[in-house]
């Protein structure tokens, strides 16, 4: 009996104190998984990992407040990281390293991004020349030339959400009002599907453009999502709009340290680990994101897309978060479902 309750203290000692941290995340990557193994060998720090959909996560990290055990939270588009920082659930972090590695547009005091992917539009190059739309902005696609061309998904979508209120930060609400009724009229069929799906839309000559975010072009184009998928993505081309002004409109997987995180250092020493090169190559070659990092080529299915356009180097993403609330209002308002 002794020698029980003695080895349910050392279990519970080495519990307690073992080097540790506990990971929230929204990321459903199989790969992302196999670096944080990596992350285990190389620090022996374990990392626990708690994922699901971000407003679950949110909404238990907010109630539990300080006895909540999460370290970090890792979340996909930057008006998200922005919402869980108003909300409170970030502490604020000062990190030289960090702030050398990453771009100032990519981070804010309290989150950091660590991946980024552009929310571009697709068309097909036998219906569509290059000469017709090479000078194209977003601003443009409300135009009345482009009555029943586009094929989005719905307003629900944060992905929209935040290319709408990157619209307001650089052009303003009133402008952004008018131009959505506009763009809301250009699309090719009532916003369904998710983002393959547009691109499948642009494929089948149903859509002259679709939008979508790169790494599902590129998702399509590896074979992952079937040889239909990949013959689709092979018809159809990616053009990056705004290239003559601000860049095109970029977005972030990032991450913040819990207000209430029981092992700060390691998840400082975590967050420093997934920008080192060996994780940055890691997660571009499987998610197909553009790194943070400026050492790290993406993967080559996203290097054939075109590496040298203009990423958007004037918006600070969390703008996105900003607007976020208010960009949903005005499509709604607009008749975009
Ligand atoms: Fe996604």
């Amino acid at each position: 009996m002794r020698f029980f309750s003695i080895l349910f203290c050392i279990f519970l000692f080495s519990n307690l104190y073992a080097d540790e941290i506990n990971l929230f995340t929204t990321r459903h990557y199989e790969s992302d998984l196999e670096l944080y193994k990596k992350f285990e060998r190389e620090t022996g720090i374990k990392v626990n990992v708690v994922s699901g959909k971000s407003k679950p996560l949110e909404k238990r990290i907010h109630e539990e407040g300080n006895s909540c055990i999460g370290d970090l939270f890792f979340i996909a588009d930057a008006g998200r990281l922005y919402s869980a920082q108003e909300k409170g659930l970030f502490q604020k972090i000062k990190s030289e390293t960090l702030e050398k590695l990453i771009p100032n547009q990519f981070r804010s005091s309290h989150w950091f991004g660590i991946t980024k992917r552009a929310r571009i539009i697709y068309y097909n190059p036998e219906k569509t020349s290059i000469n017709e739309i090479k000078n194209l902005n977003y601003e443009n696609l409300s135009e009345k030339k482009f009555k029943n061309t586009i094929a989005i998904r719905q307003s629900n979508n944060v992905y929209n959400q935040s290319l709408i209120a990157s619209i307001i930060e650089n052009n303003g609400v009133e402008y952004t009002e008018k131009w959505l009724k506009q763009f809301v009229n250009n699309f090719s069929r009532q916003p369904q599907g998710n983002d393959r799906a547009q691109i499948l839309s642009v494929a089948a000559n149903e859509s002259k453009f679709a939008i979508a975010n790169t790494y599902y072009y590129a998702l399509m184009l590896s074979g992952k999502k079937g040889n239909d998928q990949k013959l689709a993505a092979k018809k159809v081309k990616p053009f990056f709009p705004n290239q003559n002004n601000r860049g095109t409109h970029m977005n972030i997987s990032g991450i913040g340290v819990l207000k209430h995180s029981p092992n700060k250092d390691n998840a400082l020493k975590f967050i420093e680990f997934l920008l080192t090169p060996e994780a940055q190559k890691h997660m571009v070659n499987n998610s197909y994101e553009y790194p943070m990092i400026e050492t790290v080529k993406p993967s080559t299915l996203i290097e054939e897309m075109g590496l040298s356009f203009k990423q958007d180097n004037a918006t600070k993403v969390s703008s996105y978060g900003k607007w976020q609330k208010l960009a949903f209002k005005l499509m709604k308002k607009a008749g975009w479902n």
